[in-house]
């Protein structure tokens, strides 16, 4: 059902070709994963959730993917943390990135940055590849990318913001550049930092600091790491066969 989500989005002009490989990519590691979200990501969704609750301007970073796969779960995050919501396009047509902020309005957003404002650009990238909006991605202090590319997040970061990348891949760029890494689908990551925000809501901020200081995100992407082996060599151990019997 997501294939056939991204497919008929990349038909709409919103999935660019490379999107629906990266999906193919995405898919594989979610096999390895085992298709749930698993502790180790649970473990980054609430730090996620705390550094949303904690930022002063947080910004959620939409491509034609993640608008295809969660048009309804970014608008619903954003509501929940008073993010703004920014298009931000690898490979960039005015087109394509109208047409995303179309699909999150239809989905209730209320304002969509990135479309008409795309006038700044992140030191360090291309022109093209950097522009974001002054109000949004550039002068944001916590950005959340999801199937981000590894240059874009090491170049956020060094402008000195905290990444929450969401990326099945444990061992991409943006996995191994970002502060928190969430290593799950963006559809099934997203309901969850929701839920985790609203969760700790109530929170001092004394407390969220604390999670966030004892948060490791080198252990975390490790764990992903040492799961997927001890599940591969598990399932050799147990087989895989369908029996057709
Ligand atoms: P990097 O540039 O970070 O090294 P990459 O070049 O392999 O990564 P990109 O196309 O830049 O890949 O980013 C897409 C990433 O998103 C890939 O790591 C892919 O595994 C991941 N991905 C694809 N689909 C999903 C999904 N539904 N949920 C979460 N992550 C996904
Ligand atoms: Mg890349």
């Amino acid at each position: 059902m997501l294939r056939e989500r991204v497919v008929e989005a990349c038909r709409e002009g919103i999935v660019v070709p490379e999107g629906l490989i990266a999906h193919g990519r995405g898919e594989c590691f979610d096999y390895l994963v085992g298709e749930e979200t698993q502790f180790f990501a649970e473990e980054a969704e609430r730090a996620a959730a705390a550094v949303l609750l904690l930022a002063r301007r947080p910004v959620i970073s939409v491509n034609g993917n993640t608008a295809a796969l969660a048009a309804r779960e970014v608008v619903e995050l954003a509501m929940a943390t008073n993010a703004l919501i920014e298009v931000n396009l690898f490979y960039r047509t005015e087109e394509r990135a109208r047409k995303i902020a179309e699909l999150l309005r239809r989905n209730g957003a209320r304002e969509v940055l990135g479309v008409d404002d795309a006038t700044a650009v992140i030191p360090g990238l291309e022109h093209a590849r950097g522009r974001v909006s002054p109000r949004g991605i550039y002068v944001a202090d916590v950005v959340l990318v999801a199937l981000e590319d590894g240059d874009r997040t090491e170049a956020l970061r060094r402008m000195g913001k905290t990444v929450i990348a969401i990326d099945l891949n444990p061992l991409s760029h943006t996995a191994r550049a970002a502060s928190i890494t969430i290593v799950d689908n963006v559809v099934r990551a997203l309901p969850r930092i929701t839920k985790y925000v609203e969760e700790m809501r109530t929170w001092d901020e004394e407390r969220l600091e604390k999670l966030l200081k004892e948060y490791d995100n080198e252990k975390v992407l490790a764990e992903a790491l040492r799961f997927i082996s001890k599940r591969l060599l598990e399932l050799a151990e147990e087989g895989v066969t369908i029996s057709l019997g």
